[in-house]
């Protein structure tokens, strides 16, 4: 059988702690993958003027994320333009499966984000039982069925336009400004959804004024919550618990960024990734050891 490449760090996501853990790890010389948008995250795109990170004078979003596009560019580092929907610690490293692939590496450092649009009430309750975060994963389950699609990016309308290829009826929940999905299947739904009812599997989503009857209801997000990602991960208060070095309770997973807690900044951020890459550095060199030493024949 044919194996597999390996990577010493899988990153999942493109924001600024994503950026900065990339650049820390191309000093070293490591091979890694580093998946989200190319473009990189929304949250720099579209800050309307940024007046407190070092270094640069009061600059607009768009201005700023095509400096860093072009910091990475210099040194060579492409993001692939993929959404990790899930990732597993194998026992001798971590596979990181997306919509298209599964990538094999020997640490992973999460740098997703958060959400700002907050959880619908019985969200985690209902999930894997009507509830999904991955139309590609999940879709064909829907084929024929009548379901509801909650999205708060413009940037995933083509997954929701998958979903509304497949199921028989579409009820549209766009959380954000000028949705443009169209097909005649999907009615577009306003309001913010309160509420998720059924007894073994979703039954019915509620609104102040409406209720829905659906088969399944897809969260179409930026930042999937992070212990749906990553099954067995510690988090409080629905962020990544970490150490002071970036370490999460599973071993060679680190996480960086908004994803593991407030203040939500770009400087936070950055020196948080800065610190995960570090760490993933130092771990690598344990394996690396160990294997000299005869340890670590598992990983
Ligand atoms: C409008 C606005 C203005 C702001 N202005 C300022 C400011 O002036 N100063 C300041 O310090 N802070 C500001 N912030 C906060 C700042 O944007 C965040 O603190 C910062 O972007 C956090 O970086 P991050 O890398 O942790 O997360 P993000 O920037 O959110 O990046 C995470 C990226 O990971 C991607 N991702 C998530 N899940 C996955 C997955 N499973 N697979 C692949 N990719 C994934 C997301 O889509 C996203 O692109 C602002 C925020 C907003 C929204």
């Amino acid at each position: 059988m044919e194996e597999r490449e390996r990577y010493d760090v899988i990153i999942v996501g493109a924001g600024m702690a994503g950026i900065s853990a990339a650049l820390t790890l191309k000093l070293h010389e490591l091979k890694i993958l580093w998946l989200g948008t190319p473009q990189l995250s929304e949250k720099i795109q579209k800050a309307e003027k940024i007046k407190n990170y070092p270094g640069v004078a009061a600059v607009s979003g768009a201005s700023f994320a095509a400096l860093l596009r072009a910091q990475a560019a210099e040194v060579g580092l492409t993001v692939t333009p993929e959404t990790a929907t899930g990732v597993y610690a194998t026992g001798n490293g971590f596979s990181v499966l997306t919509e298209k692939n599964a990538f094999e590496s020997r640490s992973v450092i999460l740098a997703t984000g958060v959400e700002s649009v907050k959880s619908v009430e019985g969200e985690e309750e209902f999930l894997g039982r009507g509830v999904s975060y991955c139309a590609t994963c999940d879709g064909f389950l829907y084929k024929g069925k009548t379901i509801a699609v909650v999205c708060t990016s413009k940037e995933k309308e083509g997954e929701a336009a998958y979903l509304a290829s497949l199921a028989a009826k579409v009820y549209f929940v766009p959380l954000y400004k000028s949705p443009s999905l169209s097909a005649p299947n999907v009615e577009y739904v306003g309001g913010m959804p309160l509420k998720i009812e059924g007894s073994k599997r979703v039954e019915k989503l509620i609104f102040k004024e409406r209720e829905l009857a659906v088969d399944g209801i897809f969260f179409l997000k930026s930042a999937a919550p992070p212990a749906v990602l990553v099954g067995g991960l510690a988090v409080e208060g629905g962020h990544v618990a970490v150490s002071r070095d970036m370490r999460t309770n599973i071993r060679g997973l680190f996480a960086a960024g908004d994803c593991t807690g407030r203040p939500y900044q770009y400087a936070k951020a950055a020196g948080e990734g800065n610190v995960a890459a570090h760490s993933a550095v130092e771990y690598l060199r344990s394996l690396h050891e160990g294997d000299k030493q005869g340890k670590n024949a598992d990983l």
